[in-house]
This record gives structure tokens, sequence and C-alpha cells, in this order.
């Protein structure tokens, strides 16, 4: 991949290239950053930039026998590196020990080709301290060739020794219109209102706003989600069990679904309180959205923020989460009819 395809992150690209270009490349590096910002290209780029065989100032070259193999991911000195690279029966999605030992092993043979070799690591915070200190190793006593990219979305679950062995480059989340921008260059067939409404929810990640394009059944869950929060208004409590189900239902998603209710809530504020609102994240929504609002009052979505900021918090907590799903309906449904009692837990 050329730094020329990875999009933003324009500080961290001249950091890199100008280090590439002065030949002051370190053994190991941490990407860290959300899930989706682009921490894996850019990882790509800066591989193919350092294996290049004939470089300009700004990039690889992109067309010499070194570059084809990395575009083509058949570049023997560019390992992407997780379990199954080593075994492929191997399930764990954590970065094991045997895996590290295994890249070490390889890690002390000289290139093929190229003057370097590189590593990549994605999810490397989650490596356990058996694994961490394996690498802690090659980090001490690198061989000379050799640059490690470790990925991470939290590099506080790195030892201090590893830490202090791999400058941290750190990947914010995208602004909203850097993924518009993304997304209309893109070649994902959609329409300017999904394109908005993906750049709107994907939290500055690219990765979440083409998965909410492409991945019908994201799309499909929004819309459950959506429908269960708009038909929480009444006095019947269908609506709590329903909720409470699909929250159930979708635990591994509750980020997705929180960052989705988040985004009702909000734009509740705007239609309640605000004539023109072109900030509406859920737009082709509209109607329901507008009908809800008439339902609830001027504070409600702000006591809905409130409710759903607590138990996210919980859920950071490891707190059970049947309980979780089952409080948040009930409190959300209690809000929204403006009950007077509350749950608590
Ligand atoms: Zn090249």
């Amino acid at each position: 991949m050329l730094f020329s395809e990875v999009f933003g992150h324009n500080k961290i690209k001249d950091v890199l290239i100008r280090g590439a270009n002065s030949g002051r490349v370190g053994h190991a590096y941490i990407f860290e950053g959300p899930q989706g910002v682009g921490r894996l290209s850019m990882a790509k780029a800066f591989a193919m930039r350092l294996m290049c065989e004939n470089p300009n100032d700004d990039d690889s070259c992109g067309i010499c026998k070194t570059c084809s193999q990395c575009m083509s991911q058949n570049n023997p000195d560019l390992r992407i590196v997780n379990n199954q690279l080593y075994d492929p029966s191997k399930k764990s999605t954590d970065i094991l020990v045997d895996t590290v030992r295994n890249m070490k092993r390889e890690i002390y043979i000289k290139p093929y080709a190229a003057e370097r070799k590189v590593y990549i690591v994605p999810n490397a915070d989650t490596m356990n301290l058996y694994a961490q200190n394996s690498l802690l190793k090659v980090l001490e006593e690198p061989p000379e060739y050799c640059t490690i990219i470790l990925i991470a979305e939290n590099s506080n679950l790195f030892l201090p020794t590893i830490l202090s062995r791999a400058p941290i480059l750190k990947f914010f989340p995208l602004a909203e219109n850097e993924v518009r921008e993304y997304l209309a260059k893109s070649s994902i067939e959609c329409d300017a209102d999904e394109i908005d409404i993906a750049a709107k929810m994907c939290q500055g990640s690219i990765g979440k706003a083409k998965e909410l394009l492409e991945d019908s059944e994201t799309g499909d869950l929004r819309n459950a989600l959506l429908d269960s929060i708009f038909a929480l208004v009444g006095e019947r409590r269908k609506g709590i069990y329903e909720l409470m189900l699909l929250l159930k239902q979708n635990k591994d998603e509750f980020e997705f679904l929180v960052n989705v209710m988040q985004s009702v809530f909000r734009d509740l504020i705007y239609v309640k309180n605000i004539e023109n609102h072109p900030e509406i994240t859920n737009g082709d929504k509209w109607i329901k959205l507008q009908k809800f609002a008439d339902s609830i009052g001027r504070e409600c979505p702000i006591r809905l923020n409130e409710i759903l900021f607590k138990y996210s918090d919980y859920f950071s907590k490891n707190i059970s989460y049947g309980l979780i799903a089952q409080c948040l309906s009930l409190e959300l449904w209690e809000a929204i009819n403006d009950r007077g009692y509350r749950s608590k837990i």
C-alpha cells in the first residue's frame, strides 16, 4: 500500500516518511488508536516504503519487485502476524505466546530480498504477560534489519518495558467530513443519504462506516433497534421486553447499540429544541423521529442520554449484562412515559 492511498493522519505520515528518508527508523513502534481508523493501512504503507528498492521523497515507487510483492501480499520479508500464521488450527484471536516465539525464531533469519524485514502485529494489546515478556527479548536485542509494528487500541495494556522500547504513534478518529469525503470517493455503492448516516454514526472510523454500508446485518440491527426505541412510547410494557431481548441477543454489539441510541437521543434534542436541524443523524427515520418527539417532554432526551451513559458505564465494569439489558430497557421506558419511579442496580 502506498502512503498516498492511506486516508488522513497526515502528521503521522510525515513522521514516518521523514524517518524513512533520513534512515532513522526504529526497531519497534506502537500504532495506537480505535479500530478502523487506518492503523493497519499506515503500517503496510510504512513497511512497503522501508523495503522499496526505488523510493522517492514522499512515497514508495509502487512498481519495483518488492513493492509489487507487498501489494499482492506476497512479500516474504513483510509478515502480518496472527496465531493462524504459524498454526492454522489455533482459534484464539488474542496473540498467544507460541505465536510470539515462532515470530522471534523467524525474525533472526535475515531478509530474503529486501534490506529490511517488517513484522506487523494487529491486536498486539491482546498479548498476555508471557507473550509480552517473550516479545520483550527481541525488542531488547533486535536484529539490525528488523522493524516491528504493534497495532493496539490501548497502549496501557503493554508492559512498561515494552513501552520504553517502542514509541507510540496515536491515531485519532477521523473528522466526520473526512469520513464523508472518503466514502464519497470509494467504490462502495450507496447514495448521499446513506453516506451521511454512516459518517455520523461511525465515530471517526472508516472501518465502521464501511461495515454500516456494506454489511446488511449491521444495517438491519440498527433498524431493529430504532424500531424498538420508537415502540417504547405507550403504557403497554411490551416495548420494554422487545428492547431487552434485542439487547440481550446482541451483547457483542453493545457498543454499536449504545452508539445508535446516543444518536437518536441527540437527534431528539435537536428536534425538540431547535427549529432547523441539519445535524440530525437518523434523517432517514424523520417521520418516526418527529412522531416520537411529539410524545415526549422537552427534558426527556437529556434524561435518556443520562440513563444510557450510566448503563454503558456499568457495562465497562463487568456488571451482569442480562441485568444491564433489563434495567436499561425499563428505565428508558419509564423516562419516555414519564414515570416517577426508577429501577436501580
Ligand atoms: Zn518500490
